[in-house]
Order: structure tokens, then sequence, then C-alpha cells
């Protein structure tokens, strides 16, 4: 997998998981994609 990009809380209309960061992988055999959701 490789890491693909990131979706940030930039302002105030779009927070994740309370300031949180997602982080998108994917596959670029397979167009398999993996998000993985980090709060803090
Ligand atoms: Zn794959």
């Amino acid at each position: 997998m490789t890491f693909y990009g990131q979706l940030d809380s930039i302002n105030d209309d779009f927070i994740i998981g309370d300031c949180g960061m997602i982080y998108v992988f994917v596959c670029f055999e397979c167009l398999e994609t993996k998000s993985v959701l980090q709060s803090y």
C-alpha cells in the first residue's frame, strides 16, 4: 500500500473526529484503498 494523501480538519466546516486526521493509502496494482482515522 502506498500513502496517497491525508484529510485533516482545516476549517470549521469539515472537522473529522474532533480535529483528527484521515490517512489514505492505495494499492496501485488492485486499486484497493484503505483509510485510517487518527483522532487526538
Ligand atoms: Zn493490492
